[in-house]
C-alpha cells in the first residue's frame, strides 16, 4: 500500500487517511476492485459500540473517512498534526465529478423520500451532463419493491452506488447487498439526496470549517437532540480511551 494511505484507530473502529480520496476511488473504479466507503463521525461511533453488527461493517470497509468533528479531533490529539476534515457528502460531490470527467461509469442513486433520489439525479445532470446516472430508487418502499431493486443492480451493474437510508441501515444494506454489483463503489451518504434535490440545506461553510456543522442541523432538526447526546458521549470515552492507552496506531 503506498505511504500515502495510513491506518487509525478511533474507539477501536478504523479511520483511513488518504492524501487524495476521490483519487484513490476513481483507481480503484477502474481497477473494477469493489469498494465500502464509510463515512464516520461520533454518532456513528457511538451506534457501534452497541451494534456489533454495524461495527463489522466499518471494520471490513475498505474505506472509513473521516467525517465528523469529533472523529478530526480525536485524530488531531492522537497524532498532534491537522487532520482534515472529509464530509462524505464532499466526497461523493467530488467523485461524481472525476466521474464524468474521466469515465464513462453508470451511478445510482437510492434513498430518501419519493422522488428525492431522481430530482438530485436531475440536479446533477444539469450540473454534469455527461454523467450516466442508470436509475435512481427511493428509500421507502415494500419488500417486494426491495427485490425488484436488487434485480435492477444486479442488471444494470453501476460502478457507483449511492445508498442513503441513515445509520446503520445503509451501512448494513450495503454490506448484505455489496456482491450484486462487486465492482463497484458503494457509499453510504445519509442525508445527501435531501440536500442535492433542495429539500434541506446545508450548514454554512464557516460553521462547518469550525466543526459546528452539527448546531446546524439541531436548529434544523431540533428533533435530533437526543441523537446528539453521542457526542459529548464519544468525547467522553475519547478522554478513557486514550488515558487506557486502547486507541493506540493500529
Ligand atoms: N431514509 C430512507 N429510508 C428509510 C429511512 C430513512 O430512505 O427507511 C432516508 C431519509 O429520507 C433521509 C436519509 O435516509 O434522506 C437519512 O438522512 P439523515 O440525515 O438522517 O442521515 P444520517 O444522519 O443517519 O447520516
Amino acid at each position: 500500500m503506498s505511504k500515502h494511505y495510513q491506518v487509525f484507530s478511533v474507539l477501536g473502529l478504523p479511520i483511513h487517511l488518504i492524501t487524495n480520496y476521490p483519487n484513490w476511488l476513481l483507481e480503484r473504479l477502474q481497477q473494477g476492485k469493489g469498494t465500502h466507503v464509510v463515512t464516520l463521525n461520533a454518532e456513528m461511533t457511538m451506534q457501534a459500540e452497541r451494534n456489533t453488527s454495524l461495527a463489522k461493517v466499518i471494520q471490513a470497509a475498505e474505506l472509513v473517512i473521516p467525517d465528523g468533528a469529533g472523529v478530526v479531533l480525536y485524530l488531531q490529539l492522537l497524532l498532534r498534526q491537522k487532520i482534515q476534515r472529509c464530509p462524505g457528502i464532499e466526497l461523493s460531490e467530488k467523485l461524481l465529478r472525476e466521474v464524468e470527467r474521466h469515465t464513462d461509469a453508470k451511478v445510482f442513486f437510492y434513498g430518501g423520500a419519493p422522488k428525492v433520489a431522481a430530482t438530485a439525479a436531475e440536479f446533477w445532470l444539469s450540473q454534469l451532463p455527461k454523467l450516466r446516472i442508470a436509475g435512481t430508487h427511493s428509500g421507502y418502499h415494500s419488500p417486494e419493491e426491495e427485490e425488484q431493486l436488487r434485480q435492477t443492480l444486479s442488471q444494470l451493474q453501476p460502478q457507483v452506488i449511492f445508498v442513503g437510508l441513515g445509520v446503520p441501515r445503509q451501512e448494513l444494506w450495503i454490506a448484505q447487498n455489496r456482491h450484486l454489483c462487486p465492482q463497484a463503489i458503494w457509499i453510504g451518504v445519509g442525508g445527501s439526496f435531501d440536500i442535492w434535490s433542495g429539500t434541506k440545506s446545508r450548514a454554512p461553510a464557516w460553521l462547518g470549517d469550525n466543526n459546528l456543522e452539527w448546531l446546524y442541523r439541531l436548529y434544523q432538526e431540533p428533533w435530533r437532540w437526543r441523537r446528539m447526546l453521542a457526542l459529548p458521549e464519544f468525547a467522553w470515552k475519547a478522554v478513557v480511551y486514550r488515558l487506557t492507552a486502547r486507541g493506540a496506531i493500529s
